[in-house]
């Protein structure tokens, strides 16, 4: 087999784990498709003779030491949760390619100077417990171990719960020493149209947006839409479409992937025959231009 052919037959088979066989990816943290998906990526972190460990959130590293004695990891990794009903790709691509960047190590016996560490994160997308970004959250330490356990599913389970559910030890250390991380790599689907479309069969990320999101309220006056004449209004929803209407044009004179979005509007009294008197409107602005960012939110 291939390497390609390889990669795609475990991508293939990590797609089986799923609680909506036909039906896409479903595969919640900590569930029973969570442990045969785990599971198989530990045997095969062994059979491709990396060291395995969990740590406290169920996160799975494999690691390979390097020539460097105590020197920092080199990371490479992605997600293994899936939302549900999701495509077989998005976050598996990522942990099978870096098991492969192990596993060609071990077939040409090759040691790297830092270690390799290879990464399966847990609960990325948040379908199960909210948020999001847990695994990653957690090994940096923005997530405290009081609101990791304070966490609940829909049925109220907490993290705790559903880890020992599955044999998995939350007293295990959680938070990692920043010092041993040396660079962090993942391999991850585009999720927007570019590169496909382009034909470019890789893009490599230069920047995480930051998202800001506010509301406008704009204050008009009602009045009858019959006997109220045009040179006497104060429209709130005219003013409000004005507004809206020009922000398309700011996101794109700032370039650099900046996107604004309205998506939501309140329009008072919301009469067919009544002048608008309040419009509330959301704003969503996503840019990796951190000063559009912080410029917007403050007004
Ligand atoms: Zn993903």
């Amino acid at each position: 087999m291939s390497l390609i052919e390889r990669i795609e037959k475990q991508i293939n088979d990590l797609s089986e784990f799923t609680s909506t066989p036909g039906k896409g990816t479903t595969r919640l943290t900590y569930s029973k498709e969570d442990l045969l998906t785990r599971n198989y990526i530990k045997n095969k972190m062994m059979e491709y003779g990396l060291t395995v460990q969990e740590d406290g959130f169920g996160n799975i590293f494999g690691k390979l030491e390097g020539t460097l004695k105590d020197a920092p990891s080199v990371m490479v990794g992605s997600h293994f949760d899936s939302v549900p009903n999701g495509g077989a790709y998005d976050g598996p691509a990522g942990v099978i390619v870096a098991l492969e960047v192990a596993a060609l190590f071990a077939e040409n016996q090759l040691t790297p100077k830092y270690p390799l560490e290879i990464i399966a994160l847990i609960e990325e997308e948040g379908a199960r417990f909210g948020g999001g970004l847990m695994g990653s959250r957690g090994i940096v330490g923005t997530l405290s171990e009081e609101s990791f356990k304070n966490l609940r599913d829909e049925e109220g389970i907490t993290t705790i719960e559903a880890m020992s559910k599955i044999g998995l030890d939350p007293t295990l250390p959680k938070r990692r020493n920043p010092n041993n991380i040396k660079a962090f790599l993942e391999l991850h689907i585009e999720q927007g149209p570019i590169l496909e479309e382009k034909n470019i069969p890789i893009g490599v990320v230069e920047a995480i947006v930051g998202l800001t999101q506010f509301e406008v309220t704009i204050e008009g006056k009602a009045g009858h839409a019959g006997t109220t004449p045009m040179d006497r209004r104060t429209d709130a929803l005219v003013a409000a479409a004005q507004i809206i209407s020009q922000l398309p044009g700011f996101a794109i004179e700032e370039g650099e992937g900046t996107v604004i979005t309205t998506g939501r509007l309140n329009v008072l009294p919301n009469g067919a025959n009544v002048i608008p008197n309040k419009v509330v409107f959301s704003v969503d602005i996503r840019s990796s231009k951190e000063k559009i960012l912080t410029m917007s939110s403050s007004g």
